[in-house]
């Protein structure tokens, strides 16, 4: 069975007509997926023998909702969902002046090992398939009855370590028979997959793309970030340059501040010498306390004197809104704890 979800138009298309259908039949059932129909027989204008067919080879498969987590300070919703196989991810809807965003999970689990992160804790369990990315924003839209209008791919998981799934995730999100959502409201964020992002600036997407640094050297990034011993800083900045000239678009650093690891003065002037000449932004995060490790963010001065430091070298900087601190659940911790209550 193929979850329609992960149908382009076009590849719904050659189905049609490999199956001896009409190609124009594509079109109708693609926009009545998109209207939110969970049934092919609801689907008035097909032919009730093509519906059959597609009923033996489709499913039209949504993700559950186990749990929504709400917060009274600033309407954050945080959702725990079932994939049809009972895996579970999760998903955040934020809501601001612009209009909503959505933080998206590009993997159950993450196979990266990133020490701060809860995602990684259980390693990788398997790639969520273009539809399944997608789907989380369907299911947001449902519950909140409002549309999304910006997405970052900065959820469990990856991106670039999915990377056919999640870019065809961003051609059918970006579709106009679909979500219909501009590239340029899309944030992937990835911990420097060298190879990977070259091969996403061929695309010549106009995505904006993060970058999560969190160390200055290699040596202090390799403390954090297994991934540092296979990519060095100096080859992540070379492919950022590649996407930059490629694409046009300026790159992210998202640097998230650790007590005593990478948040002293020092850190903060060899981050500012190494990203100068990059035409850049950084987002500073204080570091999501979890209770597998023992990492600390810093005090609110530490990171003001951070920023500030950046500012003097020029750099543009800001530091991570925090959204939903009262449903506070960094990365990955919502699966965990659901997980280990169902032990
Ligand atoms: N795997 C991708 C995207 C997912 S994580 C990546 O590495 O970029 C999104 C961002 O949140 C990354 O910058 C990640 O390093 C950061 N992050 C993960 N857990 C965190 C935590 N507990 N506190 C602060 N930032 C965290």
């Amino acid at each position: 069975m193929y979850n329609i979800f992960d149908f382009t138009l076009e590849e719904l298309q050659n189905w049609m007509k490999e199956n001896g259908e009409s190609a124009f039949r594509a079109k109708q059932v693609i926009s009545w997926i998109y209207k939110g129909v969970k049934e092919f027989d609801e689907m008035k204008n097909i032919p009730v023998a093509l519906r059959e067919k597609l009923k033996e080879n489709f499913l039209i498969s949504l993700p559950t909702i186990v749990e929504v987590y709400e917060s009274k300070v600033d309407d954050t919703k945080k959702m725990l969902l079932s994939l049809k196989d009972n895996n579970l991810i999760e998903c955040v809807i934020m809501k601001y002046k612009h209009g909503n965003s959505i933080c998206v999970s590009t993997q159950v689990g993450c196979r990266m090992g990133c020490k701060f992160c809860a995602s990684t804790l259980g390693g990788r369990i398997r790639d969520l398939s273009a539809g399944e990315i997608l789907s989380q924003v369907m299911v947001a839209q449902n519950y909140i009855g409002e549309r999304i209008s910006n997405i970052v791919l900065m959820g469990s998981g990856e991106p670039l370590d999915n990377f056919e799934n999640v870019t065809k995730f961003l051609k059918l999100v970006n579709a106009e028979y679909g979500l219909n959502i501009g590239q340029r409201h899309i944030t992937l964020s990835t911990c420097g997959i060298v190879p990977k992002i070259k091969e996403l600036a061929d695309l010549d997407l106009s995505i904006t793309l993060a970058i999560s640094l969190h160390a200055f050297s290699d040596e202090k990034r390799k403390v954090i970030m297994p991934i540092a011993n296979k990519y060095s800083i100096s080859e992540i900045l070379d492919a950022c340059k590649y996407y930059m000239d490629k694409t046009g678009r300026r790159i992210t650093y998202e640097y998230s501040l650790v007590s005593g690891v990478n948040d002293s003065r020092e850190d903060a002037k060899s981050l500012a010498t190494l990203l100068k000449s990059m035409n850049c932004h950084v987002n500073l995060i204080p570091v999501n306390e979890i209770k597998e490790n023992t990492l600390k963010r810093p005090s609110r001065k530490t990171v003001e004197d951070f920023e500030n430091i950046l500012k003097s070298y020029g750099i543009e900087v800001t530091i991570r809104r925090e959204m939903g601190t009262d449903i506070n659940a960094a990365c990955g911790q919502l699966r965990r704890s659901y997980l280990e209550t169902q032990k």
